[in-house]
């Protein structure tokens, strides 16, 4: 069946939809996005999502294409045409077409777009068993605190970790850990603390991230927020990372060597559970 994708204000088939090749999103990833998950047909912490997105838009000196209200409109109307019950509401801003040219143009109109995926996230069965990773040297630029399209070299990594194999890879900079490839990347300690590379323009400032954060401070779970070296993960009781899609999914395995007993660690899993729950009840 094909889908319902949004462009520029109209909602139209996925095999009709169209935008210009002189778009900057193609020609120069000059773009943003935000991915905003699904469940029971309403989307889960949409207005931090949101509020990321003028953020990205405004270091980018691009401001948003309509009202935030506007666009949730738009957002749900998508969720409903395509009866998604679960999964992804993909949304990105580009900052419009414009003959080929390095400097920003003045006057192009953004473009907008929209499309869902549907996908089963909340019983996934890959957060059943636990995610394997590699690591990778992080080739990334330095402002990764902005959520751009410019996504090679996250589309690189997670190739290399399929070629090996494995599920993911954690990217590595100065011999400590960023984050994954498109999550954020946490390990828990032998004396159940939780160490997560602080803010920056190092990493994305996740928004399922700081979610976790709040609920694992509320458990009693101490958070220390600063950079851990591979080593460190490796020799950690339990990892785990945090997306939009993927919630809490425990990693069991780093470079091949396990981690903890080599299962699911019982704090990522409480954390999932948890996160779950708070986004069942909260989503709108
Ligand atoms: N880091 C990177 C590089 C990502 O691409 C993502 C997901 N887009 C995240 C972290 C997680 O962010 P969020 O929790 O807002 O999905």
């Amino acid at each position: 069946m094909p889908r319902t994708v949004y462009v520029n204000g109209a909602f139209v088939d996925e095999n009709e939809a169209r935008v210009s090749v002189f778009d900057r999103a193609f020609l120069f990833a000059d773009a943003v996005y935000e991915v905003s998950a699904v469940i029971a047909g309403r989307l889960v912490d949409n207005d931090a999502h949101l509020a990321r997105l003028r953020r990205s838009l405004g270091e980018l000196g691009m401001s948003m294409p309509c009202t935030e209200a506007e666009l949730i409109d738009i957002q749900r109307e998508l969720v409903t045409r395509n009866h998604l019950d679960e999964g992804a509401l993909y949304l990105q801003v580009s900052r419009g077409a414009a003959d080929r040219d390095f400097r920003f143009p003045r006057d192009a109109t953004p473009t907008l777009v929209m499309f869902t995926q549907a996908r089963a996230l909340i019983d996934d069965p890959v957060a059943a068993r636990g995610l394997s990773v590699i690591t990778v040297p992080d080739m990334r630029w330095k402002r990764r605190d902005i959520k751009t399209v410019a996504l090679l070299p996250a589309s690189m990594a997670r190739t290399q970790a399929a070629d090996a194999g494995v599920d993911d890879a954690w990217m590595v900079e100065d011999g400590k850990v960023t984050e994954g490839s498109s999550n954020n990347a946490h390990i828990v300690t032998a004396d159940r603390c939780i160490v997560t590379r602080h803010l920056g323009s190092e990493i994305l400032h996740g928004i399922t991230r700081a979610a976790v954060l709040e609920l694992s401070r509320r458990e009693g779970i101490e958070v220390h927020e600063r950079p851990f070296s591979v080593d460190e993960a490796m020799s950690a009781s339990e990892a785990f990372v945090t997306s939009a899609t993927a919630f809490v999914c425990p990693v069991v395995r780093i470079d091949g060597r396990a981690i903890g007993d080599g299962s699911p660690g019982p704090i990522s899993r409480r954390l999932r559970e948890l996160y779950i729950e708070m986004a069942r009840a909260s989503a709108n």
